[in-house]
């Protein structure tokens, strides 16, 4: 097995109690912050998904890097390094669009599972907030359950916000939102959380995840390996098909042929 596949199986065990039986496979890093902390928040289902979301191991630091200088809003937007790549391709690629040039800037990027317990109980709300757990789970992933922990996921934001601001759906009727939506895919990028998704989860169309634009680019094996089991259960839109160098589809397609690898749960 490779060291990506055994740190994805570590992340399946935790919520299934199979921890014990991948022990030589998991790697040596403990999850932080430890069980304990999420198992404050919420017990995952049998299914190992927590208020709907699914499990994710975060990258380690030197797996991410700082996208385009000045990308990122009030802190550098830091990726997995073939996810950036295509970001800096795809902030290229809206170069001379009215409307997108310039405009598109990364809200939020990697965000260690540490990080993302903040997000999710607001410190200084934290006990108000992570009593309502379930409702916020409706739009921001438990720590160790979102896709952002992967340096694969980011929410574009617009600047100027003019009438949008971050992280709402208006986003989508906005021309940077309506060109993300249009041609994200072809830089690799497709959404999470689409409208009316069963995962649960609000509609995001802020939220990217990267898996390449064909299995054959570096790096995009990897990336769809970590988010198997959300693109055949839950299936992105628009999203990337899993075929070599196939085109982009939208609207909600049928699920990828992937093979599920054991312990994937
Ligand atoms: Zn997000």
């Amino acid at each position: 097995m490779t060291k990506v596949s055994n740190r994805v199986i570590g992340i399946a065990g935790w919520g299934l109690g199979l921890a014990p039986a991948l022990a030589l496979a998991a790697p040596a890093r403990p999850p932080t912050p430890p069980p304990a902390a999420i198992a404050a928040i919420g017990v995952p289902g049998v299914d190992g998904r927590l208020f709907g979301h699914l499990p994710y191991v975060e990258a380690l630091p030197d797996e991410v890097v700082v996208v385009a200088p000045g990308f990122g809003i009030g802190v550098p937007c830091r990726m997995q390094r073939d996810a950036a790549a295509d970001l800096v391709r795809l902030l290229d690629g809206a170069k001379g669009v009215p409307g997108v040039a310039g405009r598109l800037k990364g809200v939020s990027c990697y965000r260690t599972v540490a990080h993302q317990l903040a997000v999710f109980c607001h410190p200084g709300r934290r006990g108000i907030a992570c009593r309502d757990a379930v409702l916020r789970a409706h739009s921001v992933g438990p720590p160790g359950f979102s896709e952002h922990a992967t340096g694969y996921a980011l929410d574009f934001g617009i600047r100027p916000t003019g009438a949008c601001r971050d992280v709402d759906p208006c986003i989508a009727d906005t021309p940077a939102g309506k060109w993300l939506l249009d041609h994200a895919p072809e830089y690799g990028f497709e959404l999470s959380f689409p409208e009316g998704n069963a995962q649960g989860v609000t509609w995001e169309p802020w939220h990217w995840r990267w898996v390449g634009t064909s299995i054959d680019e570096p790096g995009a094996a990897r990336a769809r390996l970590v988010f198997a089991r959300a693109r055949s259960q839950f299936p992105a839109s628009p999203m990337i098909s899993d075929g070599p160098a196939q085109a982009a589809q939208s609207g909600r397609a049928g699920p990828p042929a992937i093979v599920l690898l054991p312990g994937m749960y």
